[in-house]
């Protein structure tokens, strides 16, 4: 697919440039030297990529089902960090994809919207599942204030071209004392890695993914925008229909999640997929 790119200033501090990180294929991710945001510079324009999002997600029967078993663990685990802290209430999922996860919190007796982008994933939530899920982005749904008991976002925020407009949304749709849950991958930390020993990859999934949030970061513009707390967790892993890439999510998931207990939920693993609860206001 052909896309038609644009030069941005750092979609965090809005500094302009940045310095040449990696690349992947034609596509280079960048650091801002003012704040060490790392993303994708140039990148495709917002048009381009509503076109590509047309064609991202699986569109046959059997691949769906395989994107549902890798899901699943995830949005269990999701599920019960949630009912942790509120038995029910209103939640809204951004980036919805299918609408696996809304299934999962409708039967824990959630009342659960979904946004996407992707018109083949809202046919299907319609016709398979009788979801029916509102059209993103989020920004142009005009929520009222003080919506939402809980908003999730899986694997979203990478993929966003205003990932602060983002989350200021989330916060400001939130009622107070209402979380946010969002799940990110980690990436740059396994790039260094792979870098010194001079294996080639393509971890990044370039141009799917504008931007490599490390915790330090999402943490940063979190607070910045008024959230009370926050909560990193780690550990958890998707289930790939690649063997491969299973085992390997398997084995890092379990390995990064005890070395975080062990280290008194202290150590976040890096590069591997993580979890960030925040809240809008204090909770005690
Ligand atoms: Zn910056």
């Amino acid at each position: 697919m052909d896309f038609e790119m644009e030069e941005v200033n750092c979609p965090i501090c809005e500094e302009a440039g940045g310095d040449p990180l990696y690349m992947e294929g034609s596509f280079q991710m960048v650091q801002c030297p003012s704040c060490q945001f790392i993303f994708l510079n140039p990148r495709p324009t917002m048009d381009s990529l509503i076109r590509f999002y047309q064609k991202y997600l699986p569109e046959e029967g059997a691949s769906i089902e395989s994107w549902e078993k890798m899901m699943k663990p995830v949005f269990h685990r999701a599920a019960n960090l949630l009912n942790q802290y509120r038995r029910r209430g209103r939640l809204l999922d951004v980036g919805t994809g299918f609408g696996f996860f809304l299934v999962e919190m409708k039967k824990r007796g959630w009342e659960a919207a979904g946004i996407e982008i992707s018109q083949k994933a809202m046919d299907y939530a319609r016709d398979t599942l009788g979801l029916t899920l509102l059209p993103g982005p989020l920004e142009k749904v005009d929520f009222p204030d003080n919506d939402f008991d809980a908003v999730t976002g899986f694997y979203i925020i990478e993929h966003l071209p205003h990932p602060l407009a983002f989350l200021r949304e989330c916060f400001r749709i939130l009622k107070p004392g209402g979380l946010l849950l969002l799940r990110y991958p980690h990436t740059t930390p396994i790039k260094n890695v792979l870098h010194f020993f001079g294996i080639k990859n393509r971890l990044y999934d370039l141009p799917a993914h504008l931007s490599d949030f490390s915790p330090k970061v999402i943490q940063a513009c979190l607070e910045g925008i008024g959230f009370g707390k926050c909560q990193h967790l780690i550990g958890g892993y998707t289930l790939p229909r690649d063997l491969g890439k299973r085992t390997a999510s398997v084995l890092f998931g379990g390995l990064s999640e005890a070395l975080f207990y062990l280290s008194g939920k202290t150590l976040l693993f890096p590069g591997v997929s993580k979890t960030i609860l925040a809240f809008k206001g204090n909770i005690s």
